[in-house]
C-alpha cells in the first residue's frame, strides 16, 4: 500500500513515521512538484496545490488533515466522485475547541475583559454580576466540534441554543433550524459562536442582518472559518456597542494583515487560527484506521458530502 503526503509547510517526515507505527504494511512518498510518483492507493493531505490534483484524482481515497473541507472542495470538481473525500473528525480537536470556546464566554460572562482593562489603568472596582439567564449561548453547527462544545459548556448552566441545517434534539439545549429559524436563534443569543463549516450556504452568514438580530451587548466568537463574518460589518456593531466584543481565531486573510483595523480594536481578541489544531499523532492513528475499514471494504466516518459541501 502506498500512501501520498502532503503538506504545503513540508514537514511530512514526522506523518510517515507516525503512518510506519500504525500502517506499518504502507509506504508513505511526499508529492513534490514536477516529480510523477508512482501510482498511489491513499493520499494524505492539506491544502494542496493544482499540480496535484491530477494525482489526487487517481487515488481510492483522500484524506484531509483536518476538519473543514472547504479548501479541498474549491478543486475538487476534478477529482472524479467514487473518490470519497474524508476530513478529520474530532481527532483531539473537540477539546480544544471546547478549552477555547468555553474560556471566551466565561471570560465576557465573568467580566474579565473588563478588568484586564481597568487593571491596565490600576482601578480597583468591582462590577455588577451578570445574571445567567441574560447570557444564553448560541453554538451555530452542532456538529463533531459544536456538539462537544455545548456539552463543556452544560455544567456552567447558561442557556443554549443550537443553530443547524437539519431538524435535531440535544439534550438540555434548544434547537434552531433552516435559514426559517436563524432568525428567532439569533434575537436569543447574547453569545453567538460560529462553528460552521464554510459552504455556499454558510458564507458571509454573520453579516449586517444577522448581527443586527443579535441583542445590544451580544459578544461574537468565530472559530469556524474568516469568510463566515463580514469583517466591515462586524467592526461598525463593535464600535455602535450593539456588539460588546468578539473573540476571532480565523480570517478572510490570514495572517491578519498588521494594518486590519481590527488590531486597532480593543474590544476585539484575535488569536492566530489556534481553536483546534491538528494534533498528528491522533490524526495519524485515526486515518490509519479509516484506511484499514476502506481497505475492508467497509464503509468509514467523516466522508465529506460533495452537495452539501462539508
Ligand atoms: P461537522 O460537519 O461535524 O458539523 C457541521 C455543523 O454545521 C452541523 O451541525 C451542520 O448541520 C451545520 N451546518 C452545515 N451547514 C449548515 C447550514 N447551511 N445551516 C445551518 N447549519 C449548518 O463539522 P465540525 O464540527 O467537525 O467542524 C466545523 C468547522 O470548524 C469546520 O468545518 C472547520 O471549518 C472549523 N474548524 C476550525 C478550526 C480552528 O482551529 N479554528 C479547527 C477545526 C475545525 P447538520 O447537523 O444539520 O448537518
Amino acid at each position: 500500500m502506498r500512501i501520498l503526503l502532503y503538506r504545503a509547510d513540508g514537514n511530512t517526515a514526522p506523518w510517515a513515521d507516525d503512518f510506519a507505527r500504525h500502517l506499518p504494511q504502507a509506504t508513505c512518498v511526499t508529492w513534490t512538484e514536477g516529480q510523477r510518483q508512482e501510482p498511489c492507493d491513499y493520499a494524505v493531505v492539506w491544502a494542496p496545490p493544482e499540480a496535484m490534483l491530477r494525482e489526487l484524482a487517481e487515488v481510492k481515497a483522500i484524506f484531509l488533515m483536518g476538519a473543514g473541507a472547504d479548501a479541498m472542495l474549491r478543486d475538487a470538481d476534478q477529482i472524479p466522485r467514487s473518490v470519497p473525500i474524508v476530513r478529520l473528525g474530532d481527532a483531539g480537536m473537540g477539546v480544544q475547541m471546547a478549552e477555547y470556546v468555553v474560556h471566551a464566554v466565561l471570560r465576557y460572562f465573568r467580566r474579565f475583559d473588563q478588568y484586564e482593562d481597568q487593571a491596565a489603568v490600576g482601578e480597583w472596582r468591582q462590577l455588577p454580576p451578570r445574571d445567567k439567564a441574560d447570557f444564553a449561548v448560541g453554538v451555530m453547527g452542532a456538529g463533531v466540534l459544536g456538539q462537544r462544545v455545548l456539552d463543556c459548556l452544560k455544567p456552567f448552566g447558561f442557556p443554549l441554543h443550537a443553530w443547524t441545517r437539519s431538524d435535531k434534539h440535544i439534550d438540555g439545549v434548544t434547537c434552531f433550524h433552516g435559514s426559517d429559524g436563524l432568525e428567532a436563534f439569533l434575537r436569543r443569543t447574547r453569545v453567538v459562536v460560529c462553528m460552521l463549516p464554510l459552504t455556499e450556504d454558510t458564507a458571509n452568514i454573520l453579516n449586517r442582518a444577522n448581527l443586527g438580530r443579535l441583542p445590544q451587548g451580544a459578544y461574537v466568537i468565530n472559530v469556524a472559518r474568516g469568510a463566515h463574518l463580514s469583517e466591515p460589518d462586524l467592526l461598525t456593531f463593535v464600535k455602535s456597542g450593539h456588539i460588546a466584543g468578539a473573540t476571532l481565531d480565523v480570517f478572510r486573510h490570514e495572517p491578519l494583515p498588521v494594518q486590519h483595523p481590527f488590531w486597532q480594536e480593543p474590544r476585539i481578541t484575535i488569536t492566530p487560527h489556534v481553536a483546534a489544531l491538528t494534533l498528528r499523532s491522533e490524526s495519524v492513528q485515526q486515518i490509519a484506521g479509516k484506511i484499514e475499514l476502506l481497505a475492508r471494504g467497509e464503509p468509514c466516518a467523516d466522508i465529506v458530502n460533495r452537495d452539501l459541501g462539508y
